[in-house]
């Protein structure tokens, strides 16, 4: 009902005057590289960790598109180090150097450039360059869901949703504010309908909780793995860039899975090798969780097929983008034994 959604529009911008959070960085900048690294960070991480560790000195390091075009890949990924879901930096870096250092300005354009889905690209169409397109989020989502009561909807019936209640005449304002109550005032538990600018248009609010439902999840796969510190007798330490697309780039010890024939066959091959136990890791990753028991083996003679750059002295060692996986391992490393192990290196 236009009469509805116009006093929505105003509930909400008034709201927004009051309680939204105006004074974060990208919501104080038309750069669009700005906007889009932030929109990119906050895809997988809180707004409050965005800001705190990686935001500016992601920036300081590469203030703008085309200084990370030019930068490598290894580079991209130190600064984007202990924000996870690597492949945003892959994508960003790859999308920098797609468009030569200028973003596009249409929704069209932005969602062919590598890791921009549709949402991103809405953000980064409204908030850089004013096109009346809304952002859809995960907090935004669940504020559509309660406003229009949708237990399970489609993608297609959640954009129909954010398409009509957008107000294309405030869309900046608009779509921050909707982030806002989504985060602040719509929470997931015992949202705060009483102070709701959505109350007077929201099928929901009688009980909120039940929109949307949640869909049952599996619990991930546990991977098991020994992973292998191989230190030269020199006393560095052989580590490489992972070629796969899960964590590529990004520098690891060697991995056997239990049993595996190869470099060795599980804990008695290692155990029979005079590799130490360091002890276990595990990480939870999206997909799986990794349980894997560390071994740290210190080569007597140098081996003739390593190839010379995958050796690094202890203090080289700490400064490669790793996982962080890898980053509970040089922990390890260093609670085990650290005068033993860090000894003597090259
Ligand atoms: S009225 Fe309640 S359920 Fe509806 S959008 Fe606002 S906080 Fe969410």
């Amino acid at each position: 009902v236009p009469e509805k959604r116009s006093i929505f529009h105003q509930n909400l911008m008034q709201w927004y005057g009051t309680h939204g959070r105006r004074d974060l960085p990208w919501r104080n900048t038309r750069d669009a590289y700005a906007i889009y690294l932030s929109e990119v960070m906050l895809q997988q991480t809180q707004v409050a960790t965005v800001l705190a560790r990686f935001y500016q000195p992601f920036l300081a390091r590469f203030p703008t598109l085309k200084a990370l075009a030019n930068a490598n890949e290894r580079e991209v990924l130190e600064a984007w180090q202990g924000l996870g879901y690597y492949s945003r930096a892959r994508n960003l870096h790859k999308a920098a150097k797609a468009c030569a250092g200028k973003l596009p300005s249409t929704v069209d354009e932005l969602v062919a450039l590598p890791g921009i889905g549709r949402n991103t690209a809405h953000a980064v169409a409204s908030f850089a360059f004013g096109l009346p397109v809304p952002v859809m989020e995960a907090n935004v989502k669940r504020v559509l869901c309660r406003i229009f009561a949708l237990e399970q909807p489609t993608d297609n019936q959640l954009w129909e949703g954010a398409h009509a209640l957008l107000d294309s005449d405030h869309v900046f304002d608009y779509n921050q504010a909707m982030m806002d109550i989504g985060a602040m005032v719509c929470r997931k538990r015992a949202p705060l309908c009483a102070e709701c600018p959505a109350s007077g248009i929201c099928k929901g609010k009688a009980n909120p909780e039940a929109y949307p439902q949640k869909k049952a999840k599996k619990a991930p796969p546990v991977r098991r793995k020994d992973i292998v510190v191989v230190q030269h007798p020199s006393g560095s330490f052989y580590a490489t860039p992972r070629a796969s697309r899960f964590l590529g780039g990004l520098y690891h010890f060697c991995e056997l899975e239990p049993g595996e024939n190869g470099f060795a066959l599980g804990a008695q091959r290692l155990e029979r090798a005079d590799a130490v136990l360091l002890g276990g890791v595990t990480q939870q990753y999206s997909h799986f969780t990794l349980d894997a028991q560390i071994w740290l083996l210190r080569l007597k003679k140098t081996p003739k097929t390593a190839q010379k750059d995958s050796w690094h002295s202890w203090d080289m060692l700490v400064q490669l983008p790793m996982s962080m996986a890898e980053k509970k391992i040089l922990a390890l490393i260093e609670v085990s034994n650290p005068s033993k192990y860090r000894q003597n290196v090259a």
